[in-house]
């Protein structure tokens, strides 16, 4: 548009000048004209053909904003380290408050990420894995010992059919120690905390509850449940779901070892860690009870 209405401008200074001027002027006048046209020509085509070009970019994606987005993405690469804050929290005169995180359904190929992430914000957690896997994942049942967290028990099978239907208490607790050797032989003791599948309730009765404690047991449910088996693809709606429903000073939050669970950790670390929770792993001198029936004998 710029380019236009001076190029007019120019050719309508020229004419009347053309008509009015003797002849030696004219042809002064005249030269000046064609090197300030060409010269205008010069300037507003360089202007053209670059605003052009900016266009072009900005239809086919190529725009200026790409090199800022990369900066933008490794940022948080650079950011992310090991928090220093959490030991001011604990020289503060208000009440501690505990969080046991709780990993179901491993070993399996999230574990070193769970544990990465874990080292990273200075947390420690309990793993409730699975008999069936141990063998396959040695390093990484060893790997949770060698930095604080807990190994847990969560039967050998998981199978619902197999431990709650077969009558009575005695092939679920069978289970529970075959795992427990399992464990001891590859971290060199016999953990005794252990998880039902699929909770509690309503398969683990008064009575069965009894057998469970009989045989050496210590049970554990959780307060807050994270949903996150079921949130494929949603991280952030999992890190909503725990912010939502943590209240109390002693929390115990069900995750599982998935993709979208190790996606949403680091969010659900910061969460707590702002609300002011500390971290800790199962330990049998300081046991709590955290089962759903309240019940003190597990
Ligand atoms: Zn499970």
């Amino acid at each position: 548009m710029d380019f236009q209405y001076s190029y007019q401008k120019s050719s309508e200074e020229f004419t009347p000048n053309n008509n009015k001027q003797p002849r030696k002027k004219k042809i002064n006048y005249r030269k000046m004209i064609i090197i300030m046209v060409a010269l205008a020509l010069l300037i507003f085509g360089t202007v053209y053909v670059s605003v052009d070009l900016m266009t072009t970019w900005k239809k086919h994606g190529l725009n200026t904003d790409m090199p800022i987005h990369e900066s933008a993405q490794n940022q948080p690469h650079i950011d992310v380290s090991p928090t220093p804050t959490p030991k001011a929290d604990e020289n503060q005169a208000a009440p501690l408050k505990v969080v046991y995180l709780t990993f179901d359904d491993g070993p399996s190929k999230y574990t070193n990420e769970i544990l990465d992430i874990l080292k990273q914000h200075g947390a420690k957690a309990t793993f409730f894995m699975i008999g069936s896997h141990l063998n396959r994942h040695k390093d990484e049942v060893k790997r949770i010992v060698e930095e604080g967290s807990y190994p847990g028990l969560h039967s050998m099978s998981h199978d619902v059919n197999k431990l709650y239907k077969s009558g009575g208490s005695s092939h679920f607790i069978e289970e529970f120690k075959r795992e427990q050797e399992l464990m001891k032989d590859i971290v060199g003791f016999a953990p005794d905390l252990i998880r039902a599948p699929y909770g509690s309730y309503p398969h683990v009765d008064e009575e069965f509850r009894g057998d469970i404690a009989e045989a050496g047991f210590r049970m554990w449910d959780w307060t807050v449940d994270s949903l996150d088996w079921n949130l494929p693809g949603k991280p952030d709606t999992i890190a909503e779901q725990v912010s939502h429903s943590i209240h109390r000073d002693l929390e115990v939050i069900l995750l599982h070892e998935r993709e979208q669970t190790v996606e949403a950790l680091p969010k659900i670390l910061d969460i707590l860690h702002d609300c002011g929770y500390e971290f800790k792993a199962y330990d049998s001198n300081e046991h709590v009870i955290a089962n759903f029936s309240g019940d003190s004998r597990l």
